[in-house]
C-alpha cells in the first residue's frame, strides 16, 4: 500500500497502485480484483475524483505511446496515458493543435475524457470531448467497448465526463485542429466591475477564440479584474522562448497563502498587469499553461493542503450570484491567488455527466483552514443551489450530494453505465458506492 494524494493534498490516503504499462495486460490487471479500483493519470484533480482510498489505483502513465497520426487531416490515435503537453510538441511543428486543453498541460488523455476538461474556448470549440472521435473502454468483467460519437454513442455519452467510472479507457483518436504555429495574439484588459466584466465577455465572444479573466476576489467591492483574449496568429520566424521551470521543493511546514500574501500578491499582480495591459504576441505555452512553469506550486498550501471551489451559474442570474460570492469570500478573509472568471456561452456538453453549461463560472483557491472553510462553501453552495448551477466534480473534495443531483440530472441515466469493479472517494460520497 502506498500513500497517493491528489492535487489539492488534502489526503494521502494508502492505496494499492497497481501500473497499467503492458497494453496487453490491462485486461488481466483490472479484471483481476477482489476490492473495486480506479485509473489514476496525472493525479491533477484537486479532490477525491482520481482517488479511491483503500482500494486500488490503476495508474496510466505507462500507457505513453503514439499509435498512429495522419497528419493530413490531423487525426491522432495515442494510448490514454499520454500528456496532452507530449502531443502538443509533437503536433504543433507539424500544423496541428490540440482544440482544448486545461489550464495545465501535464493532464493525461484518459484523465482529459473523463473529466471532459474545458479550456478558455469552450464558447467556439466546446470541451475535450467534442474532439474525441472515438475511444476504447475495457470494462473490469473482461468486455472491451469501442465507442465514439456514431458508435454505440450512449457509452460515448456516459465515458466522457464519467469520472472514470464506466471503464478503463486505453485509448483514444483524437480530431486535431490546423494552427499556423505557436503562437497567439492576446490582449489584456483591466476592468473595474462585474458589468465591465460581462460587457468585455458579450463583446469578445464572436471575434476572440479565448476568452479568460482573473478577478481580484479579496477587495470585494465589485470584482475589478483583468481579462485576457487570444487567437491563433500566423507568426514566423520568431524564436520560441526558452522553458524555464522552477520547482517548489519542498511542503513548508504552514501555508505560504495567508491573508497577507494574499493581499500583497492579488495587489501586485492587478498592477503589474495593468501596466502591461494592451496588444502581445504570446506563446501557447505562456497563454494556457502559466501555472506549468512552477512544477509542484500546490505545495505551497502546506501540509493541510487547499480547495479548489468551482461552479458555474446561468447567465441570467450569473452577475447577482457572482456578486453575492465575491462579497462572502471578501468577508471570510480567505480570498484566492487564482480566482478565475469566464462565460462558458450557449452550447451542451456531449457528456452526462460533464461540467460545462451555458453560464459563467467561477474558480478559486482555498487553504484549507478546515471549518472555517467548509462553512464558507456552505454559504457559497447555497449561492449555487439558489442559481440552479452545478459544481466541478474534478475540483470538488466536499459538495454535498444533494447539491450533485440537482446540478447532474442525468446522474440516474449515468447509473446504468457504471461498471460495479470501479469506485472512487466521490462516488462513494456523492453516488453512494
Ligand atoms: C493547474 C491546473 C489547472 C487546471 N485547469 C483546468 C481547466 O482549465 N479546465 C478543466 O476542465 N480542468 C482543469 N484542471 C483539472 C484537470 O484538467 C483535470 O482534473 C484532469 O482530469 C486531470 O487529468 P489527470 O490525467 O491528472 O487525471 P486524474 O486527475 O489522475 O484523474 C481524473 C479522472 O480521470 C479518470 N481517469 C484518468 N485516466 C483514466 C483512464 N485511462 N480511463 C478512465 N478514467 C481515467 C480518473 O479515474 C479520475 O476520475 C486543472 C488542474 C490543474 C492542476
Amino acid at each position: 500500500m502506498k500513500s497517493v494524494t491528489s492535487w489539492g493534498r488534502l489526503s494521502a490516503d494508502p492505496h494499492h497502485v497497481v501500473g497499467l504499462n503492458d497494453p496487453s495486460r490491462i485486461r488481466d490487471l483490472v479484471c483481476r480484483g477482489h476490492k473495486p479500483g480506479l485509473a489514476y493519470g496525472m493525479g491533477r484533480s484537486y479532490g477525491d475524483v482520481c482517488l479511491n482510498p483503500k482500494g486500488t489505483l490503476w495508474v496510466t502513465t505507462g500507457l505513453d505511446h503514439f499509435i498512429a497520426f495522419d497528419d493530413s487531416i490531423g487525426r491522432l490515435v495515442c494510448e490514454a496515458g499520454v500528456l496532452l503537453r507530449d502531443i502538443q510538441r509533437l503536433v504543433i511543428p507539424r500544423g496541428w493543435i490540440l482544440p482544448v486543453t486545461p489550464g495545465t498541460q501535464i493532464v493525461t488523455v484518459g484523465g482529459a475524457i473523463a473529466n471532459d476538461v474545458h479550456s478558455k474556448n469552450y464558447h467556439v470549440l466546446g470541451s475535450f470531448g467534442d474532439h474525441v472521435q472515438s475511444l476504447t473502454l475495457i470494462r473490469t468483467d473482461g468486455e472491451i467497448i469501442q465507442c465514439g460519437p456514431n458508435e454505440r454513442p450512449d457509452w460515448f455519452a456516459a465515458t466522457i465526463g464519467g469520472l472514470g467510472l464506466t471503464g478503463v479507457i486505453t485509448q483514444a483518436e483524437i480530431q486535431l485542429r490546423r494552427a499556423a504555429g505557436p503562437w497567439l495574439e492576446t490582449e489584456t484588459i483591466p476592468y473595474a466591475n462585474l458589468e465591465e466584466f460581462f460587457r468585455l465577455a458579450d463583446d469578445s465572444e464572436a471575434e476572440w477564440e479565448h476568452t479568460v479573466s482573473w478577478i481580484d476576489c479579496i477587495t470585494g467591492e465589485g470584482g475589478r479584474g483583468l481579462f485576457m483574449r487570444g487567437n491563433p496568429a500566423d507568426v514566423r520566424q520568431r524564436p520560441e522562448p526558452k522553458r524555464r521551470q522552477l520547482t517548489v521543493p519542498f511542503v513548508p511546514p504552514f501555508s505560504l497563502v495567508n491573508r497577507l500574501s494574499l493581499r500583497l500578491f492579488n495587489m501586485a499582480y492587478y498592477y503589474l498587469k495593468k501596466g502591461q495591459a494592451g496588444r502581445a504576441i504570446t506563446h501557447y505555452e505562456q497563454f494556457f499553461y502559466p501555472l506549468d512553469n512552477l512544477l509542484e506550486w500546490n505545495r505551497m498550501y502546506g501540509p493541510k493542503g487547499f480547495f479548489q471551489y468551482q461552479c458555474v451559474v446561468p447567465r441570467e442570474v450569473g452577475r447577482e450570484a457572482i456578486q453575492v460570492m465575491l462579497k462572502e469570500i471578501a468577508r471570510s478573509g480567505d480570498g484566492s491567488f487564482l480566482a478565475v472568471l469566464k462565460t462558458f456561452g450557449n452550447r451542451q456538453p456531449v457528456g452526462m455527466l460533464s461540467f460545462p453549461q451555458p453560464g459563467v463560472t467561477l474558480a478559486l483557491d482555498f487553504p484549507n483552514h478546515g471549518e472555517r472553510t467548509l462553512k464558507l462553501f456552505e454559504r457559497l453552495d447555497a449561492v449555487v443551489r439558489e442559481a440552479k448551477g452545478r459544481i466541478y466534480p474534478a475540483k470538488d473534495a466536499r459538495m454535498p450530494r444533494e447539491l450533485f443531483e440537482t446540478g447532474y440530472p442525468r446522474t440516474q441515466e449515468f447509473m446504468k453505465y457504471r461498471d460495479p469493479g470501479i469506485s472512487s472517494g466521490l462516488s462513494r460520497r456523492l453516488m453512494g458506492s
